[in-house]
């Protein structure tokens, strides 16, 4: 289905995969909703960006997705400025490494909060609305980490898990209608979300960022690079095109072959 007059909800696109996703759905054509946290300055910059250089309309909404009432609210808004959500990308995150036994509570908390919960709360409030419409597709950015698991990372591989889980959920529930829900599984993307873990390490292990970032990779990843936020918008660029219609509820891995083994 054309991209005119269609409308993209991108969570978390305020930065690095959310960003790139962003800015390849309004390279396509879509209009736009930018949501998370940042400057105020250089998120109205993004926005008319976005709008001055593929001429659609972009609306920054800044909720908290792990308040289920803001999430509705957002929705409710971008249906109410743009005309419809036809297309939800569930991207926020966050990340917060410790052991299970050292993990806070609060921060487990966090992020079930907002990689879990955030993404049921979006599908929740735009789902109506698309099956109203008989359209919609619903693209949750999960992670390797939503198919295998690493140390330190409980939350996270418990939420991206939960997140993989969902995605089955909806694709079923919807599934005789025109609405797909897919997840991505990235593998190592540079973003900040990454560059803080690296940081982290280095000051942990005492070795410096370089040595760091080639531990990371080749622990994981065959390839042994990060993948540039875009690679993954394209895939969203896909998913989104009539081309993808048969995919229904796959969990897709770019993880340059994280998951083979
Ligand atoms: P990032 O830190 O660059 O961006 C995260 C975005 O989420 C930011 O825009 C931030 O403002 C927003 N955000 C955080 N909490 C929010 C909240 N409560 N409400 C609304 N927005 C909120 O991170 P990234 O690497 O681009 O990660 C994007 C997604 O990709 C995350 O779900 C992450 O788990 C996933 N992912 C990342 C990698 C990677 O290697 N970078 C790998 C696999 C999966």
């Amino acid at each position: 289905m054309a991209a005119k007059n269609k409308v993209a909800l991108v969570t978390g696109s305020t930065s690095g995969i959310g960003l790139a996703i962003a800015t390849e759905l309004a390279r396509e054509g879509y209009n736009i909703v930018i949501n998370g946290f940042g400057e105020p300055d250089a998120i109205e910059k993004e926005r008319a960006n976005l709008e001055k250089t593929f001429g659609i309309k972009a609306i920054y909404l800044g909720c908290d997705i792990s308040k289920p009432e803001d999430n509705e609210k957002m929705i409710r808004d971008a249906e109410a400025q743009l005309g419809s959500v036809d297309i939800l990308v569930n991207n926020a995150g966050i990340q917060f490494t410790a052991l299970v036994e050292d993990f806070p509570i609060d921060k487990w908390q966090q992020i079930i909060n907002i990689n879990l919960s955030g993404v049921f709360y979006g599908i929740h409030s735009a789902l109506p609305g698309m099956k109203k419409r008989g359209y919609g597709r619903i693209i949750n950015i999960a992670s390797a980490h939503g198919l295998v698991a690493s140390p330190n990372k409980g939350a996270y591989v418990a939420a991206k898990h939960g997140v993989v889980g969902l995605t089955k959920v909806v694709a079923i529930e919807a599934g005789e209608l025109d609405i797909t829900c897919n997840a991505i599984c990235p593998g190592w993307v540079d973003t900040p979300l990454v560059q803080k873990q690296i940081d982290d390490r280095a000051a942990r292990e005492g070795k410096d960022r370089k040595q760091v970032e080639r531990d990371l990779l080749i622990e994981k990843q065959p390839n042994a690079r990060f993948a540039q936020p875009v690679e993954i918008a394209k895939m969203v660029v896909y998913l989104v095109s009539d081309g993808a219609r048969g995919i229904n509820g796959s969990a897709l891995s770019i993880d340059g072959g994280w998951t083979a083994s």
